[in-house]
C-alpha cells in the first residue's frame, strides 16, 4: 500500500469491488482511486496489471465505475436500467482487448492485449458487471443497508439475506451504532425508574 492514500477495500466479486473504490457515497465520500497510479495499483491487485495509465483513462474507469454502480443499484431496485449506464458499459466491454487463459494449478488468469492498456482491464470489469446484473451468476444484486454508503454488492449468501457490503465496515458500524443507541435508551428509563 502506498502512504497517504485511502486502502483498497478487495472482495471478491471484481464489478462490485471496482464500484467500491468510491465509498460511503450518501456521506462523506471517499474516493480510493484519486490518481492514475492508484487505479494502475487496483489493477494489479485484481490481477489486472497494466503498464500505465494516463488521467483520460482515470477518468474513463470513473465513468465506467458510475455506470455500473447506476446498472447495479437498478438491477438491485429491479428498475429499469439507466440507458447511459447501459452504453458506457457496453461500449467499455467491446473496446478492451482480454483473453482468459487457465495456469497450469487449474486458475483463470487475464491476459491483456500487447499493450496491456487500461481499456483492456476496463473490459474484464464490464463484463463481469455485465455477467451479474444479467442474474447469469450464482448470486443476487442488494444495496448496503447503511444510510450513508448504499453500495451495490453480490450477495451470494445461501439465505440470500446479506445487508451490509461488508460486515468490517458498514455492518460493525451499524451494529454498533444500534448497541449505543440501546444503551442510550437503557439510561433514560433507569433514570426515569429512579424518579
Ligand atoms: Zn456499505
Amino acid at each position: 500500500m502506498r502512504a497517504g492514500f485511502p486502502d483498497f477495500r478487495l472482495g471478491n466479486v471484481l464489478a462490485t469491488s471496482f464500484t467500491g473504490t468510491l465509498t460511503e457515497r450518501r456521506g462523506n465520500a471517499v474516493e480510493r482511486i484519486p490518481t492514475p497510479q492508484r487505479l494502475v495499483d487496483w489493477l494489479a491487485a485484481n490481477g489486472l496489471a497494466v503498464d500505465s495509465c494516463t488521467p483520460a483513462q482515470l477518468e474513463l474507469a470513473r465513468e465506467l465505475r458510475e455506470s455500473i454502480h447506476a446498472a447495479a443499484t437498478a438491477a438491485a431496485t429491479q428498475d429499469a436500467l439507466p440507458a447511459a449506464a447501459v452504453q458506457v458499459i457496453n461500449d467499455c466491454s467491446i473496446r478492451g482487448r482480454a483473453a482468459a487463459v487457465l495456469t497450469p494449478e487449474g486458475r483463470r488468469q487475464w491476459r491483456l492485449g500487447s499493450a496491456s492498456c487500461v481499456e483492456d482491464a476496463l473490459s474484464v470489469i464490464a463484463a463481469d458487471a455485465i455477467s451479474i446484473i444479467a442474474g447469469e451468476r450464482d448470486g443476487k444484486l442488494a444495496l448496503c443497508a447503511s444510510p450513508t454508503c448504499r453500495a451495490a454488492f453480490f450477495d451470494t449468501s445461501r439465505s440470500r439475506t446479506r445487508k451490509w457490503c461488508e460486515m468490517n465496515t458498514c455492518g460493525n458500524r451499524e451494529k454498533k451504532a444500534r448497541f449505543n443507541a440501546g444503551r442510550r435508551e437503557n439510561g433514560t428509563a433507569a433514570r426515569a425508574g429512579a424518579v
